[in-house]
């Protein structure tokens, strides 16, 4: 077993003969000091996990296999004091042992794999040779990257700031040996990461390190080139495609100091720092930074904890403010910096809400928003067509008897897919052949109802049978390469039309769209959660950023039945921010995030009755107790049967962090000890964005 030392006692509470001796020590040095420790610690409490498993979960693969915290050391070749004076005409007969002892002359710290690519197979008893004549030898060292002696920048330079941008990246430079958290607000393409890349200069001037958060799907090759062209410095990537030994190396540089950025997803979040001095977080509204399983962490709360503990500065950047980061800044706890131009030549997009009450639709389509789409393709323009759902359509209804396909594991029916054709459940990825007839009276008069992506793509290859269509969503993306064709069909500026999902709003950009069309914004409108319209306008707007970058300024149309919605026309009519404050406003009344504070607590059996009865019995216990927090619940969740299991959860709210953790102390000190802890599944989420 590979253990973690994270503290030493002379006194245990365990019986003497229970513990074990450590039989070898690993690293001789601590692994993790304790700025990062503490934040471990800090996360485990706060986020109710064991410190162990949260530990497990985020050291590097080969580190928890019980690898020591080292850089694997290379041997490299040099010449001896007879090789570097030896007359190299009397090796005019072994061209070959010429060529090698002249490329070890020539560049430093050549390693055999090294001398192999350039010479062959062979290398191996030409080396020999070579020693035995006395000419080379092997050393060792850690290998050294030279970058420090390199000018700061690579082939890009900073851009001249326009005053807006100035104004922000001054804001930033001020102070910035302390804690300090700004939020940037600019919409897509008023310059942020501009902005970045000069803060950025300043603290790598400095010889300090930068953390990098991005959301999962923004890390492309495209971002990471942006850095690499400003930047002749080490950048530490860390993205889902490492391998363990890359991954090991990223880290490690980053633990010595060698690596100067060090960018990644929500984990990143742990990586440890040498020499800290910034930590930025692009779309920091993004839900990717928290995690949704096991350890349930938010790499963007993590990140401000971190800063306030290592005095450093935090940006954190997006078109669309979280309300809590908005909250904050509105009321002077971040430093509010905005962007309210596009950096280059383009402009905002126009909005127009399209009311399609009492219209014929085609397939989600109106006759005025086809007529739309047309002008702007007869305009040799780009057109992208947002529908957030994938799949064909879903349901498969039998239209002589009302039966709906469902997945038997889970309360959901099943979205129909037709590249390749199956019934596929988007809650347990369950998946079954399409049924010819309905399973109920056995009728043929099988409809496919809802739309999809794959049936959007479809309608609109019907309606402009000339233009490319290109489809964006999970399943026409498994392998990156897709989707990096259709980027780059795209790019090249003819004139199409993208079909996507959300997948749409994050990353890309598509200079050459000028029209977004939203085929249904009202999901949003009703959605049971708190949190529904605040992820609604995020989506809308991020979607509609990806519009007109180009030259030509685009257009936005979104197809609703309730055009007369306040919060819909709000945020078409004044924009992302003042359609938050309102919403703050609201939540305010309401006492809901972030006026409050919430946990959610999980609880799934197999058993349809035990959740409820194992979640009731402990509140019961507890309740009296804590006069200060609402305890909504226990209730089945909005999906009751998900993956065969009976799921309810319960939610817990109090005005104060604190008053929260106390009540979760005591509520996970009971669930262990309930006798039905082995029989229910159950989990606790602290700040909780997803309520399914
Ligand atoms: P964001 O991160 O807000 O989307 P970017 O920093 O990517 O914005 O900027 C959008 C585009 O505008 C990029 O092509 C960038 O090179 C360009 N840009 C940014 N700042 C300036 C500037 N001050 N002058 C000219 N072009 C700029
Ligand atoms: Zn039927
Ligand atoms: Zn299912």
């Amino acid at each position: 077993m590979i253990g973690l030392i994270t503290g030493t006692s002379k006194n245990s509470d365990f019986p003497a003969a229970k513990i074990k001796a450590a039989y070898k020590l690993i690293d001789q040095t601590p692994v993790l000091d304790d700025k990062l420790m503490q934040l471990y610690q800090w996360a485990a409490a706060y986020y109710q996990f064991p410190i162990g498993q949260v530990l497990q979960t985020s050291l590097p693969v080969q580190i928890r296999k019980g690898n020591a915290a080292e850089e694997k050391q290379s041997h490299y070749w040099q010449l001896t004091g007879a090789g570097a004076s030896f007359e190299t005409s009397s090796l005019k007969n072994a061209p070959r042992q010429l060529e090698l002892l002249e490329l070890i002359c020539r560049r430093e710290k050549m390693t055999s794999a090294d001398l192999k690519k350039s010479v062959g197979k062979e290398v191996s008893s030409i080396l020999r040779t070579l020693v035995e004549k006395g000419l080379i030898e092997e050393v060792r060292h850690q290998r050294v990257t030279e970058t420090h002696n390199k000018n700061l920048y690579g082939e890009d330079e900073p851009l001249q700031l326009n005053p807006e941008q100035q104004i922000a990246l001054t804001a930033i430079r001020q102070n910035n040996d302390q804690f300090n958290v700004h939020l940037l607000e600019g919409v897509t393409g008023s310059g942020k990461t501009e902005i970045y890349l000069q803060a950025i200069a300043d603290v790598l001037a400095l010889g300090k390190q930068v953390l990098v958060l991005v959301p999962e799907i923004s890390l492309t090759p495209q971002t990471l080139r942006r850095f690499e062209r400003r930047f002749n410095r080490d950048i530490a990537v860390f993205h889902s495609g490492l391998t363990d030994n890359q991954r090991l190396s990223a880290w490690l540089r980053a633990l010595n100091g060698r690596a100067d950025i060090i960018i990644g997803t929500r984990s990143a979040i742990f990586t440890p720092l040498a020499n800290p001095g910034l930590i930025i977080i692009d779309e920091e509204h993004d839900a990717s930074y928290k995690q949704q399983d096991g350890f349930r962490y938010s790499g963007r709360d993590l990140a401000i904890y971190r800063a306030r503990q290592l005095n450093i500065p935090v940006v954190l950047g997006t078109a669309t403010p979280s309300l809590e980061s908005l909250n904050n800044a509105l009321a002077g706890r971040y430093h509010y910096l905005r962007l309210t131009h596009r950096a280059g030549e383009a402009n905002h997009p126009e909005y127009r809400l399209l009311d399609i009450k009492g219209q014929e639709l085609s397939e989600g389509f109106s006759a005025a928003l086809i007529d739309i789409i047309r002008s702007h393709l007869e305009r040799k323009n780009q057109v992208l067509i947002f529908i957030n759902r994938r799949g064909f359509a879903p349901l498969l209804l039998c239209r002589e008897c009302g039966w709906i396909a469902t997945c038997p594991r889970c309360d959901s029916s099943y979205t129909l897919h037709r590249h390749p054709p199956r019934l596929s459940c988007h809650h347990c990825e369950a998946q079954k052949p399409v049924p010819a007839s309905c399973q109920e009276c056995g009728g043929t008069d099988l409809a496919a109802m809802g739309l999809g992506t794959q049936k959007t793509e479809q309608t609109v290859k019907d309606l402009f049978p000339e233009i490319p269509v290109h489809r964006i969503d999970k399943d026409s993306t498994r392998n990156r390469d897709a989707l990096h064709n259709i980027i780059e069909k795209v790019d090249s500026g003819k004139p199409c039309i993208l079909v996507g999902t959300q997948m749409l709003s994050k990353g890309h950009h598509f200079p050459n769209v000028t029209l977004v069309a939203v085929l249904d914004a009202d999901g949003g409108l009703f959605s049971a959660d708190f949190r529904g319209q605040e992820q609604m306008g995020q989506l809308l707007t991020q979607v509609s950023g990806r519009a007109g970058r180009g030259e030509t300024s685009g257009e936005v149309v979104i197809q609703t039945y309730n055009s007369t919605h306040p919060t819909l026309q709000s945020l078409v009519g004044e924009g992302y921010v003042p359609f938050a404050r309102k919403l703050l406003e609201e939540r305010k009344l309401g006492n809901l995030p972030p006026f409050s504070y919430m946990a959610l607590i999980r609880a799934e059996a197999s058993n349809q009755n035990l959740p409820i009865k194992f979640l009731s019995e402990i509140v019961d216990d507890i309740q009296s107790a804590f006069t200060n927090v609402v305890v909504i619940g226990p209730m089945p969740s909005p999906m009751e049967k998900r993956a065969s299991m009976f799921r309810m959860q319960m939610i817990v709210e109090a005005d104060k962090r604190s008053w929260v953790q106390l009540f979760l102390n005591a509520l996970i000190t009971k669930m262990e000890e309930h006798p039905d802890n082995r029989k229910v599944r159950w989990s606790v989420d602290v700040d909780p964005i997803d309520f399914t």
